[in-house]
Formats: C-alpha cells, structure tokens, sequence
C-alpha cells in the first residue's frame, strides 16, 4: 500500500488542503487544547459552540450574507434538501395563501442538467396532490444532440410562473460540466432580471459543487441557497444554508391549514430557533470545514479563489479546446455554459479515453473518470474537477501530461 498521496480531481467528495488535514489529525486527539478530540467533544460544549460561531462568521463575511439571512448547518446532503425546500417553501406558500388549490400552487424547476432534474423528480413526488411541478425550461430541447445537457438556455425562454411556491435551479451541474455564467452581460446568466421585483421571490439555489468557490451574484435575491460541503470546503455529512428569514416559518401552523407536515429534522425554523443544534450535528465535518474557511479567510477570502479558479479553468479550457483543434479532444459543453468547477470533455478514437486515464493514473492523476450518464458512447468521458484545493500546479501537472498526449495522438 502507498503512503504517497495523488492529485485527485474525483467530482466529490474531493481533495482538501493538505495543511488542514495534518492541523485537523491534531484536533481529532485533542481539540482546542480541551484535551478531548473533536470527534469526542460535546456539541453543547462551549469549544465548539465558539468554533461553529467562528465557521458561521467566516462564511457570512466571505459570501457577504445580509441580516436578511440566516446561515444553518444540518446534514442530508443536497438529496435531503431536494426535500426540505419543497416542503418548507410548501408551508410558506400555505401560510401565505390559506386557500391556494394544487393548481395554484406552483413549483418552478429550470432543468439544466442531471441534478436539477432529480430535484425536480423529488419535488413531483413530494407534491403529488397538492401543488403542481412546472419545468420552466429543459436545457436539453437547446442541446446539439436534443439528448445532452449541455448548454444554459438562452433568458427568453425562461418563462416564471406569476406567484411560484419556488423557482428553483442547481447553479453549478456537476455530472454534466454545465454552470450559469457570474457575468450578467453572458447570454448563459441567470436571468435575474425576468424574477418579480416587487415580492420576496422564492429563488432557490443548489451550490453544491460550487459553494465558496466564488462569490454568489444576487446572493441577496434568494430564499434558499444550500450546498454539501463535501467538494469545495469538507468532508460530507454537513450541508450548509442560507436561508431568508421569511422562509424559516411555522411549519406546524401551515400542517394545520392543510399544507403536508414536515419532519421536525427537516423543518428550517426548528434549525434556526436552536442555532443548528437541534439535534446532534455533523460535529467532524462541521470541524473540517471550519478549518478550511479559517485557512480561506487567511488567504485573501473569496477574491483570492476566484481568480485562482478562474485561471485554473481557463487553462484547462485552453488545453481541451487545442486538442478539439486537433481532432484528439471534444468539448460536451457549449461555449459560455461551462463549469469553472467540473470540465467536462471527451477523447475520441477507439480505446483513447482508458488511454488517456491509464497514462493520468501512472502519473499520479486520479479522478479524472466522467460520469456514465454523460457520455455518448460506450466509454465514459473525462471529467476534471478544478474544487479549491486543487492548486494551480496541480492543474499545469495535468496540463502538461495533455500536451504531451496531443503530441503523441
Ligand atoms: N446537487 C449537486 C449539484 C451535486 O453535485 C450533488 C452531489 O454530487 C447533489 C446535489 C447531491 O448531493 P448529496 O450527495 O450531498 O446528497
């Protein structure tokens, strides 16, 4: 067995820094000189109630969170919010209209890719008989195939129901590589601007696999913002929130008016009224996460990481779009639709992806294997993920073994 350690690019969970695992090997013996490790210690202890204040604060002023918000921790992963957000924005829009029928109650799902498409199956099944589930716009009808989802369709036909439960849309797409552009001018934008500006729209975002990596534009403008911590910023088993105050509600009063009742572990007033600390949290990876904003904080905060990324992901564009020049590589995702965080690209000829992995693994380059669903052929498509811990070395380390495998292709 190896002792030495790879680059890995898996789509998550991911790599983390490596300065933070040998600090967090530290506190799983003793944390904070409490002479208890962390995954020992009491939640209620003050130690860790200090260190989880600590982790809420470095978030909110990295993101810029608004007092409009809250900030909770919770577990479940994104799955387990595909859930909580139907049923929490449900009772918000019970509360809100008392006497709405399933026809009027709608949920508005933009479908670009495998995950916003779960949700939206989450929300149908959830919703059965008592709201109605809408796909605002499949990216898929605008793909090159009709079958990928490989593009952010163009803002005209984002078509907003009048008074929605929720609008929902997953902002970064993992499997697929496909992510709304931050740059409002970009046709791939969300189109912010179609949203009603004269209420408290119910915009919900899944940032799961691009939380922390940049700023979130319009953060201000959302109801639900959540992500797993499991590939930009821990290990999984922790989900992180940010939740508008007007949608942490009563869920029990609107269970009264009719709405379906929600489990107290999922209900997101039950998680701000005791500081996310109903039940027992996710206290190792809520300490590995800390640790990891602590050390992001050190390093300028977001600014930092977003340049980096940025130029993370336009070399590799560089690289894979030389080899589509070349006949070697093809690009799945339209141009301007393509995630900083998960390139996605195939190698084409008869056996040249295992090639292309097999060549990568010698070198000491894991991870790099694409999800099946995305791949239109009977290999798999490679998949690079560019999370924050992978540094730019590592990223000019991949570089360079393309190169060399465009050379000899
Ligand atoms: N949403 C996105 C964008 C994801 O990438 C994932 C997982 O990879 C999920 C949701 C599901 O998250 P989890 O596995 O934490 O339930």
């Amino acid at each position: 067995m190896s002792t030495e350690r790879v680059i890995n690019f898996g789509a998550g969970p991911s790599a983390l820094p490596l300065s933070v695992l040998e600090e967090a090997q530290k506190g799983l013996v003793n944390f904070d000189g409490t002479g208890i490790g962390i995954a020992e210690i009491s939640h209620r202890s003050k130690e860790f109630q200090a260190f989880l204040d600590e982790f809420e604060q470095n978030i909110r002023t990295q993101l810029d969170v608004p007092p409009t918000h809250r900030i909770l921790f919770t577990q479940g992963g994104g799955t387990g919010q595909f859930s909580a957000v139907v049923l929490n924005l449900l009772a918000r829009h019970r509360l809100l209209h008392p006497t709405a029928t399933p026809e009027e109650t709608v949920l508005d799902y933009v479908v670009t890719g495998s995950w916003s498409k779960k949700a939206a199956e989450e929300a149908r099944r959830l919703a059965a008989g008592h709201a109605t589930v809408r796909t605002v716009v499949d990216s898929r009808v605008y793909s090159k195939d009709g079958k990928a989802y490989d593009n952010i369709p163009p803002h005209a036909e984002f078509a907003f129901s009048e008074d929605p439960a929720l609008i929902y849309y997953c902002e970064n797409e993992t499997v697929d590589g496909v992510e709304f552009s931050h740059d409002p001018q970009s046709p791939a934008s969300f189109p912010f601007h179609l949203l009603k500006r004269d209420t408290l729209v119910p915009l919900v975002a899944d940032y799961s696999s691009s939380f922390m990596c940049r700023p979130i534009p319009r953060l201000a403008d959302h109801a639900v913002i959540y992500a797993g911590a499991q590939k930009n910023i821990g290990p999984a088993g922790l989900t992180i929130l940010i939740v508008r105050q007007d949608c942490i509600v009563d869920v029990d009063a609107a269970a009264r008016l009719g709405a379906t009742p929600v489990p107290l572990s999922l209900s997101y007033k039950i998680l701000a009224d005791s500081g996310s600390l109903y039940n027992t949290p996710a206290v190792l990876p809520i300490y590995m996460s800390g640790l990891v904003v602590r050390r992001m904080k050190e390093n300028g905060g977001l600014p930092y990481y977003e340049e980096m990324n940025r130029r993370k992901a336009q070399k590799l564009y560089a690289i894979v779009h030389e080899g589509e020049q070349k006949g070697v590589f093809r690009r799945k995702v339209q141009q301007g639709s393509e995630s900083w965080m998960n390139a996605v690209f195939e190698v084409l000829g008869e056996g040249a992806e295992k090639k292309f992995l097999e060549g990568a693994e010698k070198e000491g380059m894991k991870g790099l294997k694409g999800h099946r669903s995305v791949s239109s052929h009977a290999l798999l498509c490679i998949r690079v993920s560019l999370y924050n811990a992978i540094t730019e070395e590592e990223v000019d380390k991949l570089i360079a073994y393309m190169t060399r495998f465009l050379g000899e292709s």
